[in-house]
């Protein structure tokens, strides 16, 4: 071997060593990085297995083609770390961030799982009294006891408890803070909770709501799992505000 090689050899080491123990700092900083970024981690992990530390060790490789390649692999990974590029690389979750209560899907409202976010539509009371006078020769009638009410007197009631119908808008799937949530919109929650199909008129002693009945809990968003993107650009999913 020429003196020249020799010291080719040399200088390959001991960059290697220098650019390992970058590397290795590297990797304990980014123990749970996003899905793009963990598969170049596992890539670089899998070439340490099989490159040693020190200079020395590193000198005694059997230079195969693949081994000199893996060794540019770790110096051009290590010139990565040194452009910075992995400096602000998020982390996968481990656990759900909270949510807003006011979050929004573009223009469109998520639904948050309270009740007092959903309300009646103008009209939707005088639908309601006007089809059961329709069905009752013209009186309003409530349909539990049959009494007959004055206008005033006629509530509107959900037949089946409307948060068992709340399934009946569709979900959408969305990014927020590194996880994954499934939810509704607003929107579609308040078409459903005024869908006649599922009202009728009671009188005020039939109206379960009145006499402090509750009804079942609503469900806002639900967290799924960990974007395993680290909520980044890379994660294609609709990012929530
Ligand atoms: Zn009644
Ligand atoms: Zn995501």
């Amino acid at each position: 071997m020429g003196k020249s090689q020799e010291k080719e050899r040399e200088e390959r080491a001991e960059k290697a060593e220098t650019a390992i123990r970058k590397i290795k700092v590297v990797l304990k900083q980014h123990k749970r990085p996003p899905l793009d970024k963990r598969k170049k981690l596992d890539r670089i992990k899998d070439i340490l297995k099989r490159v040693p530390d020190r200079k020395q060790k590193i000198l005694e490789i059997k230079e195969t083609r693949n081994a000199l390649a893996e060794l540019d692999e770790l110096l051009a990974f290590a010139a990565e770390c040194d452009k910075d590029e992995w400096e602000d690389v998020p982390e996968v979750r481990t656990k759900p961030p909270k949510l807003g209560s006011k979050m929004s899907l573009g223009r469109d409202r998520i639904f948050n799982g309270s009740r007092s976010s959903v309300s009646w539509y103008k009209d939707t009371r005088a639908r309601i009294i006007k089809k059961n006078a329709r069905q009752h020769k013209g009186k309003i009638v409530c349909e539990d006891c049959n009494s007959v009410l004055e206008l005033k007197e006629a509530q509107i009631d959900h037949i089946k408890d409307w948060a068992r119908y709340q399934n009946n808008a569709d979900l959408i799937y969305f990014c927020f803070d590194g996880w994954h949530f499934s939810g509704q919109l607003l929107d579609d929650i308040r078409a459903v909770y005024n869908d006649e199909d599922n009202l009728q008129v009671l009188c005020d002693s039939c109206n379960p709501s009145k006499s402090g009945k509750k009804g079942d809990d609503l469900n806002g968003p639900q967290p799924m799992y960990a974007c395993p993107y680290g909520g980044s650009d890379e994660c294609d999913w609709d990012k929530v505000e």
